[in-house]
């Protein structure tokens, strides 16, 4: 598998103009959105966090992901550490012994966070995985290759999709023994990325091609 690093942009707006960032009064790089809570525009912007009150991007997103992976596993070993006292009540027969309610709270949070940062970090890795944020879940990259707006396979392709091995390496950074630690070692500048021209061939001919030595108009 090839790639290119387009220095233009790829993506345009759904009438296929120029992606024009109005607020912030500067042309969007592939990728970056708006944040309207940071008023910024944001590199590679996944989703506005209100957990740590900040924008996941670019910048951050190996230690968002960090973040929700020690905390799981923190809630999980809290959940693990607490259940047996709980089992021990439940079997007791004579129940003289008042419950530890603290103990219990923290089973229940515990147990509670762990299923939902389970949830959300099994769909972080997906989204990592194929190199798709957050928010291009919702709103697809739109190429400006769209000659046929109305072709959804021109409009859907993920032109930024890399391989899993790449994907990965691109935000958790390219060496294996600092994936856990929050060292951030992205790959990239988060203007511009490598396009996959194994996709970007599978384009069918009568679409027409992405030029990628002209800027969209
Ligand atoms: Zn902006
Ligand atoms: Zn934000």
């Amino acid at each position: 598998m090839s790639s290119t690093a387009p220095l233009a942009p790829v993506t345009v707006k759904f009438n296929g103009t120029k992606r024009y960032c109005r607020k912030c009064n500067m042309p969007k790089p592939d990728r970056a959105h708006h944040c309207s809570v940071c008023q910024v525009c944001v590199l590679k912007m996944d989703h506005h966090c209100p957990w740590i009150n900040n924008c996941v991007g670019h910048g951050n997103h190996k230690v968002f992901i960090l973040f929700l992976f020690w905390g799981c596993l923190y809630c999980w070993f809290c959940f693990a550490a607490t259940l047996p006292t709980f089992i021990e009540l439940l079997l007791s027969k004579a129940m003289d012994r008042d419950p530890d309610i603290h103990l219990l709270f923290l089973m229940l949070a515990a147990g509670i966070f762990g299923i939902s940062l389970s949830v959300f970090i099994g769909f972080h890795t997906y989204l990592l995985i194929r190199n798709v944020t957050t928010i291009e879940t919702y709103e697809k990259n739109r190429f400006h290759t769209e000659i046929r707006p109305e072709s959804p396979l021109v409009r859907y392709h993920n032109l930024f999709n890399m391989g899993v091995n790449h994907n990965f390496q691109d935000v958790m950074g390219p060496r294996w023994h600092l994936w856990i630690f929050p060292i951030i070692n992205s790959r990239g500048d988060g203007h511009s990325f490598p396009i996959n021209t194994y996709v970007y061939g599978s384009f069918p001919l009568e679409e027409g091609r992405p030029d990628f030595s002209t800027s969209p108009e």
